[in-house]
């Protein structure tokens, strides 16, 4: 007999998750389908965010080891046990999991274990199983791409990066998003020869310029060799057992252990039978929703980044409570904005932004924008000789000066951010700025006495 339920979702990510959750907690009878019921989470969990963040932490245990001479400290340099590292963070990973597992039996949320495939718009098939919903949420994410080139499975992409056992004495990374800088930084930091290669002369180029181009300096006084305007052609394995990356140009990069691929995502949606359900996708695989995640099939949903807007976990997991609100918590009109969403790029250093670049400000307000910048040299600094620099930027629109854009970058920013995050949503003003009273002696006192 075919098991009924009032949502199911299809993926335990940080969307199906969140979904299931809320509406559980509504008093709706829930499911959620996943193909890997052993690494519940998703991609955040299993091979994103978290373990993500574990090698970031090291990455800047790393650099404290460097800094502490200047403080007085007598540390040799020391280098990372690399498995000792890995042995924790997956330990970390794996009572996320479990946790996960508990947390949906108390719920009485049903996990279908299995890949999830379409019958008809309220039926999906799990294991061999039917099971009939009244309303079905996609959260399937999305996948890295590898580029079709000759050698290129001889590389590993951001998954990859997560099973190495080792340290990578020398690596390339192609590509110029958040994993591209990320993933360089923190290999960089722990030792690792990176060559950063970027196909366009920048990377990060929907972020406001002041953040690119100080981490771009950043990075390259760290110690990265960023090569910019330069594409990737071919991969070839040397005898020796490195890789050798061929370039466009006829340039090789050779002796290299590892070759990451950080060229973006492409979405989970091919094998779900949505041309059964009359599910529409777009022409990259993507399925557009409108502002109340609504597909083009009624009762049936997409939410996270399989919908190919903002793919970030807090996102994901917004989108599904509000969704789960308004379905089964009588608020109708309950949805997520996507307008200024803050976000991080854990970098070294890091970066914090929220709302509109200045260019994409000045493109839309002209004349009507004002913007406050200052760069220093952090507190921390103070005793060496070099160290990161921080910049922050407020941009503003109007007479009365509000806040349409907040961008930092530097020690805390990730931290620094969320705070702000909730002034700029509210509306707040430069005035409202500079009338709160600032924090001594920090770097997000900036923030507050920009003149
Ligand atoms: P996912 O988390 O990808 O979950 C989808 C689930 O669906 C998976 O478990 C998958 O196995 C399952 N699935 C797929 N197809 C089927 C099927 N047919 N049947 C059943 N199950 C199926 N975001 C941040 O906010 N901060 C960060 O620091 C951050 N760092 C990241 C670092 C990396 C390296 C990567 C790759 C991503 C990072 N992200 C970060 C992005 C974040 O991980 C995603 O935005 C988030 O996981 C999306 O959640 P989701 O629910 O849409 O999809
Ligand atoms: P992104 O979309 O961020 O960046 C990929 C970039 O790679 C493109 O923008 C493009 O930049 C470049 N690129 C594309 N194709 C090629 C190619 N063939 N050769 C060389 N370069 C290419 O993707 P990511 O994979 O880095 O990350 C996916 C998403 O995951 C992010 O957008 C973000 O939403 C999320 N994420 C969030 C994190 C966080 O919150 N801290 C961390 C990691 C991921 P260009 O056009 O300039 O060449």
């Amino acid at each position: 007999m075919t098991k009924t339920y009032d949502l199911l979702a299809i993926g335990a990510g940080s969307g199906g998750l969140s979904v299931a959750q809320r509406a559980a907690e509504h008093g709706a009878r829930c499911a959620i389908a996943e193909v890997h019921p052993g690494a519940l989470g998703g991609t955040c969990v299993n091979r994103g965010c978290v373990p993500k963040k574990v090698m970031w932490f090291a990455a800047e245990i790393a650099r404290c080891i460097s800094d502490a001479p200047a403080y007085g400290f007598a540390v040799a340099p020391a280098a990372c046990d690399f498995a000792a590292l890995r042995a924790r963070r997956d330990e970390y990973v794996h009572g996320i999991n479990g946790w996960y597992r508990t947390y949906l039996a108390d719920s009485d949320i049903d996990l279908l274990a299995g890949a999830a495939r379409f019958v008809d718009s309220h039926t999906v098939e799990v294991g061999g199983e039917r099971y009939r919903a009244g309303h079905v949420v996609i959260a399937t994410g999305g996948a890295p791409v590898v580029p079709d080139l000759p050698g290129a499975e001889l590389g590993i992409t951001s998954d990859g990066f997560f099973e190495m056992e080792s340290l990578p004495r020398r690596v390339a990374v192609v590509g110029a998003g958040y994993i591209a800088v990320e993933l360089a930084g923190i290999l960089n930091a722990l030792g690792s020869d990176v060559t950063l290669l970027l196909r366009h002369e920048q990377f990060l180029r929907s972020f406001d310029a002041m953040l690119r181009e100080t981490l771009m300096e950043e990075m390259v006084n760290s110690g990265v060799t960023v090569v910019p305007k330069s594409q990737a052609a071919s991969i070839r394995a040397a005898t020796d057992g490195t890789l050798d990356l061929i370039c466009a140009g006829g340039e090789i990069l050779p002796g290299l252990d590892r070759l990451i691929w950080a060229i973006g995502r492409r979405p989970n949606s091919a094998g779900l039978g949505l041309e059964v359900a009359g599910v529409a996708l777009d022409e990259h695989g993507f399925i557009p929703v409108d502002d109340f995640q609504n597909t083009n099939v009624p009762g049936v949903y997409a939410l996270g980044d399989i919908t190919g807007r903002a793919a970030l976990t807090p996102v994901a997991i917004a989108a599904g409570r509000r969704l789960a609100d308004r379905l089964f918590g009588g608020r109708p009109e309950r949805r997520l904005p996507y307008e200024n969403i803050p976000t991080a790029v854990f970098s070294h250093p890091p970066i914090g932004t929220v709302g509109l670049t200045e260019e994409q400000a000045r493109a839309t307000h002209g004349d009507a924008v004002k913007v406050y910048q200052s760069c220093f040299k952090p507190m921390y600094y103070a005793p060496m000789e070099a160290g990161h620099q921080a910049c922050m930027k407020l941009v503003t629109v109007g007479a009365h000066e509000k806040i349409v854009g907040c961008h930092i970058i530097g020690p805390g920013a990730d931290e620094m951010l969320q705070g702000f995050a909730v002034a700029i949503r509210m509306g707040a003003t430069k005035a409202d700025f500079d009338d709160t009273v600032a924090i001594h002696p920090t770097s997000a006192e900036e923030l507050v006495t920009m003149r």
